[in-house]
């Protein structure tokens, strides 16, 4: 499995049983596992190497888009998989990170559901699903260089905050059918003999880790507190971090 623009590692090593190769065009401060130094472009691995890629928020970053997409298209074994995720550089998620971060990397911008999978030709998604921001990118918790001086800005990054206004942009979006939560989408092209993947948005994103959860497979864990007063919340599975529940 190929995670390209990988950062440190873009999932868990322990979260596939395959051998998975990193690649990012910088090197991480902690490089993981298996890191190869390399463009995205210009791919050093032989035709077919791949059973499945994974381009987890890296698209926005590569310079010549075109380039990857044909690398991607070329290392990728004719039944493997690829998953991608990109932010929607419309929405309020999208901006105020790029405002953060003075640009924050992103050398594209995806406006429109269609722009990736056009990326790709005749490779056309098996499925699409539209992901939730928790804003947890402005989480004080998440700095480890010192914060930008912009963070003061929106509440200093407090994850008291983030919570409550995560959890209003959802209901705002629940009742107006607004965008204002959206971050970005995922794609995900390949046979699925099983079944096609999940579609259903996870609606619950953590503050902390940005993990996102369905919010029936938090009622069924019983992970959901209700309270005689407030939102009910849940305390996100992976890091623990407490959050408001927005259904689901
Ligand atoms: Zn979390």
């Amino acid at each position: 499995m190929l995670d390209l623009g990988s950062g440190a590692g873009s999932f868990p090593a322990g979260a596939t049983r395959a051998r998975v190769i990193r690649v990012d065009a910088e090197r991480p401060a902690t490089a993981p596992e298996n890191f190869v130094l390399g463009d995205a472009a210009r791919l050093p691995f032989p035709d077919d190497s791949f059973d499945a890629i994974v381009s987890n928020h890296s698209l926005e970053h590569i310079t010549d888009l075109a380039g990857a997409v044909g690398e991607m298209q070329r290392v990728l074994r004719a039944d493997g998989y690829l998953y991608i995720a990109v932010p929607d550089a419309s929405t309020l998620a999208d901006r105020v990170y790029r405002w953060l971060g003075r640009g924050g990397g992103h050398v594209n911008a995806f406006r429109s559901a269609e722009d990736v999978p056009r990326l790709f030709g005749e490779w056309t998604p098996a499925a699409a699903r539209v992901l939730y921001a928790s804003f947890s990118f402005l989480n004080r918790k998440n700095f480890r260089a010192p914060a930008p001086r912009r963070l003061v800005l929106v509440g200093n990054g407090s994850e008291g905050l983030l919570r409550v206004g995560t959890w209003l942009l959802r209901k705002l979006d629940a009742a107006l059918g607004t965008r204002w939560s959206v971050y970005g989408w995922a794609y995900y092209f390949g046979e699925f003999p099983e079944g096609a993947p999940e579609t259903e948005a996870a609606k619950n994103v953590c503050v902390r880790c940005g993990s996102g959860h369905a919010g029936a497979w938090l009622e069924a864990r019983g992970a959901v507190e209700r309270r005689w007063f407030g939102p009910a919340r849940y305390a996100c599975p992976g890091c623990g971090a407490r959050n408001y529940f927005v259904g689901g």
